[in-house]
């Protein structure tokens, strides 16, 4: 008898789950079988990914000709912070993925971040060091010719919609079984452990792991085994959102803007077939109503016919990702407001160490607890991370921003963070210290820092140059390096035709 596991939940988090499975472990050994409720449905928002999705699509196999088009997917070289931080001079900011080629030059922008520190008059916009930046600002794809002796790397923009039913398509495919029913009742054993799910028609299905990936609902986790699930509703404020598409250009540059609004931000990322938009606020700040017309206002569609769609988060994460013979997955297991886009990462991180900690103590829950530490963690610092987005804007224009601003409901690590920058302390050495190279790593919280303009007021007095994007030539350097890629729209156009690129 294969060992068997059944995924509840059919969304993206399902379906990732499933399709990694299915490829790890062969079917006479591991039975993956997936149930969804089509009635329920999916939250269909989460449309803009971290590189992590590029490793996903690498680890099952699958070229980007073979499923971008279907998806109606882009390609995103960075996410561009818009308006937060207008009390530096800073308009907007660009947080780039960082490549290989970056490893040329990002010594030169961490030295002109430290020279900055110092007062001294030095360039320190994080999309002028940075490939990504450059492509972004000249509307170029990311994907590197054959002869570019560099890996590059990006993510993408995707119907999540469409992503599930291809990944669908391929779990079934490659051996996962599909059931489409609504589940009413969940079976245990006197120890504790689920047993099997029973649907509304009575159906029973049998399992020996069971993988929750019902969304919020934690159908599983949360409501049959009762795991406690921790609020980060202190750090970070936003509950709500409001979602609407608008028609995109023919060819969008490769990137998710972020713009601050009165309590929140809007997202817009382009996919092929159009923008998909949201509004991310906290509803002690605004109504829902108000919320909406500040939000069509923005996208010009105060007389459109068009609806929104309004949606509550829940933010936080659960006490156990991993408890008796379950494991929590997407939405399921917790959430960190959208604003770096990592919901999927944090899915794809959770699966590969499950996996591995699973085949180790050999199909049991022997490295459960190790499990929840390490995944724990990686919830925790990723929040870090994105509540030092709020805590360094400097909007006055609203209650909900000077709020933020004021709010210091902040973990050890990250005041241990923003002390070491401020102190101008090496702010790589304190990042190692943490052991966070492989949350948000150096190079990230330098990008942050510097994108909202974290530094003492420029000295009356600048001793002469020490500016490393000059002295370095990292302008004509990347330029050049830039040179080798076309445009956006013949990126995704290639897709459609011979693969004369090296997506790796
Ligand atoms: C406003 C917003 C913006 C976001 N933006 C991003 C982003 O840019 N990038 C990103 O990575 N993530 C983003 N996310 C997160 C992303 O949407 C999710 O991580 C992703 O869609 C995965 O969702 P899921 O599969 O966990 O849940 P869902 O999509 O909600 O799927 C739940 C599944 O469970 C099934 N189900 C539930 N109960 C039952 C039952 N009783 N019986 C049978 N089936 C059942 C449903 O039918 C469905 O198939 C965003 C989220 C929100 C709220």
């Amino acid at each position: 008898m294969p060992h068997r596991i059944v995924i509840l939940g059919g969304g993206t988090a399902g379906w990732m789950a499933a399709n990694l499975f299915v490829r790890r472990w062969p079917s006479d050994k591991v039975a993956v079988t997936l149930i969804e409720s089509p009635d329920i449905g999916i939250i269909g928002v989460g449309e803009g990914s971290t590189p992590t999705l590029k490793r996903f699509f690498e680890l099952i196999d699958v070229p980007e000709r073979d499923w971008m088009p279907r998806c109606d997917a882009t390609y995103k070289v960075n996410i561009r912070f818009a308006g937060w931080s207008p009390q530096s001079g800073i308009d907007s900011y660009s947080h780039p993925f960082v490549s290989q080629v970056d490893t040329h030059v990002q010594s030169a922008f961490m030295v002109n971040c430290r020279t900055r520190r110092l007062g001294l008059d030095v360039r320190t916009q994080p999309d002028d060091f940075f490939l990504n930046g450059v492509l972004a600002r000249q509307g170029k794809g990311p994907r590197a010719p054959e002869h570019f002796p560099f890996v590059v790397d990006y993510g993408y923009h995707f119907n999540s919609g469409l992503l599930g039913q291809f990944l669908a398509e391929l779990a079934v495919e490659r051996g996962a079984t599909h059931v489409q029913t609504r589940i009413a009742d969940v079976e245990r054993a006197d120890a504790g452990d689920v047993t099997a799910l029973v649907s509304e028609d009575g159906q029973r299905y049998e399992g020996d792991f069971f993988v929750d990936c019902t969304g919020f609902a934690s159908v599983l986790m949360q409501k049959t085994l009762g795991v406690g699930f921790r609020s980060f509703k202190e750090n970070l404020f936003n509950d709500s959102a409001v979602v609407m598409p608008t028609p995109v250009p023919e060819t969008p540059k490769p990137e998710t803007v972020s713009y601050a609004m009165s309590s929140g931000w809007r997202w817009r990322i382009p996919l092929t077939s159009r923008f998909g938009n949201g509004y991310v606020y906290s509803s002690d700040f605004i109504s829902d109503d108000d919320a909406e017309t500040e939000f069509r206002a923005a996208l010009g569609t105060l007389d459109s016919e068009e609806p929104t769609r309004r949606l509550r988060m829940r933010v936080g994460q659960l006490e156990k990702h991993w408890h008796r013979n379950c494991l929590g997955l997407g939405l399921s297991q917790g959430f960190i407001e959208p604003l770096e886009a990592t919901a999927l990462l944090l899915v794809q991180v959770t699966v590969e160490l499950f996996m591995a900690s699973y085949e180790e103590g050999n199909f049991s829950d022997r490295h459960a607890g190790e499990f929840n530490r390490k995944v724990d963690d990686r919830f925790e610092r990723v929040r870090d991370y994105v509540v030092a987005h709020y805590k360094l804007n400097t909007r006055d224009d609203s209650e909900y921003w000077k709020a933020n601003r004021a709010n210091m409901v902040l973990s050890d690590s990250l005041r241990h963070i923003l002390d070491a920058w401020y102190r101008r302390k090496d702010l790589s050495t304190e990042i190692q210290r943490q052991k966070l190279e492989s949350h948000f790593g150096t190079l990230s919280w330098h990008c942050l820092l510097a994108g909202y303009g974290a530094f003492p007021p420029i000295a009356p007095n600048q001793p002469g140059q020490g500016d490393h994007y000059e002295e370095k030539g990292v302008e004509r350097f990347l330029a050049r390096c830039a040179l080798n890629f076309a445009s956006h729209g013949d990126n995704l156009a290639m897709l459609g035709g011979p693969d004369t690129t090296d997506p790796s």
